[in-house]
């Protein structure tokens, strides 16, 4: 019986993965990849490795997270070493964890090995800080999506607004005005500095600096971040890319 290791692939540079990653890909059996896995990543598995694509389209078609599972499984069971490649982090907005749950169900070995997530890497290649000691000291990675079942977002963002420095979000592209009129409403004023990184480290990447007031529609994926320390970033990112 194999092993599956539930791997984080980075935030889309290639070389923002961990040696344990890039040498659990080229030496893996099968490796089961999401959408925002980087190709360039692929490319370095063995020639007769089994690459399964399971991603999907923002609202399109693909497989189940049941499915996932349960191919996972059977790869466990026919193959060595089974790479399950997550964008960022496995276990950050990803499914990596009930992964693990389902296989250590039926007795499949796994482990994670964890990623750069974008919520972190993106404002990073901005010069964004999360936390930067006198503007910021805490920081919050939260999800911007609904929650299906009832119809109301699964964070709420008015008490938020008044617990954190920094509130990172992920998924947020669809809701972003609303998000922002809940964090105003939680009492941040409409010139709360906000940086809005899509698509970071693709071809069609963009950063705009804006303001909660100011935000406008946005593009998926994005990555959101909010707050004081955005404003410190962007002083630093003019005096260096001047
Ligand atoms: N596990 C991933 C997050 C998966 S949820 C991680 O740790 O990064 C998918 C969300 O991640 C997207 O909606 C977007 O908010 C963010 N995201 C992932 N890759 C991104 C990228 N290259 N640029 C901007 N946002 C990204």
């Amino acid at each position: 019986m194999g092993r599956v290791f539930i791997v984080g692939a980075g935030p889309g540079d290639p070389e923002l993965i961990t040696l344990k990653g890039l040498r659990l890909i080229e030496t893996a059996d099968a490796i089961v990849y999401d959408r925002l896995v980087p190709q360039a990543l692929l490319s370095r598995a063995r020639p007769q490795a089994l690459l399964v694509y399971v991603g999907k389209k923002p609202g399109g078609q693909g497989p189940s997270q049941q499915e996932i599972n349960e191919m996972l499984y059977n790869l466990a069971l026919k193959y060595d070493v089974v790479v399950r490649l997550h964008g960022g982090d496995p276990l950050v907005f990803g499914r990596g964890f009930e992964e693990c749950e389902y296989l250590a169900s039926r007795g499949i070995r796994c482990e994670f090995v964890p990623g750069v997530t974008s919520g972190l890497a993106a404002p990073a290649k901005h010069y964004i800080p999360p936390v930067a000691r006198g503007t910021a000291s805490s920081v919050a990675l939260v999800t911007g999506r609904e929650d299906p079942s009832k119809g109301r977002r699964q964070v709420d963002f008015k008490r938020l607004a008044a617990a954190v420095d920094t509130i990172v979000i992920y998924m947020g592209a669809a809701s972003a005005r609303e998000i922002a009129a809940e964090l105003m409403e939680g009492g941040l004023p409409p010139d709360t500095p906000v940086a809005v990184i899509e698509s970071a480290f693709f071809e069609d990447e963009r950063f705009r600096a804006t303001t909660l007031g100011g935000l406008d529609a946005v593009r998926n994926p994005a990555v959101i971040v909010v707050g004081r320390t955005v404003e410190r970033g962007l002083r630093l990112r003019e005096a260096l890319c001047r």
